[in-house]
């Protein structure tokens, strides 16, 4: 089990199962204004433990619910359609990308990385 939380500890997070083989950097334009390494689970793996400043952003479409810190500013984690690699999506499956720069425990930044063309595809 992985435990997240932001700087503030106003939101707290417990995730089952274990760190994927690699994180996933988004170029689409809110990805990488934030460099967010995102962390991919099923939606039944995220436990929330606290969530006393969770705020939620949207933007473009709207079908991607990006949870931050309202006190402290930290990327949560972000609730997104399950998006294919070439941006197609069934239309009900979705995915949580957490983001691993919270996780306890874990050096975002040492860890292998994927990119997903967000930039081009929404
Ligand atoms: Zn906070």
């Amino acid at each position: 089990m992985l435990t997240g939380r932001c700087h503030c500890g106003r939101n707290v997070f417990e995730l089952d199962g274990e760190l994927p083989s690699a994180l996933t950097r988004c170029t689409c334009s809110f990805c990488a204004s934030h460099g967010v390494l995102h962390a991919y689970f099923e939606p039944q793996q995220l436990r929330v433990v606290e969530a006393t400043s969770d705020a939620v952003y949207r933007w473009n479409k709207k079908l991607v619910a990006h949870h931050f810190c309202s006190a402290c500013g930290c990327n949560l984690y972000s609730d997104s359609p399950a998006f294919q690699r070439d941006g197609s999506w069934d239309g009900h499956t979705r995915r949580i990308g957490f983001n691993a720069r919270i996780l306890e425990g874990v050096v975002a930044a040492d860890l292998p990385v994927q990119e997903i063309d967000g930039k081009n595809l929404w």
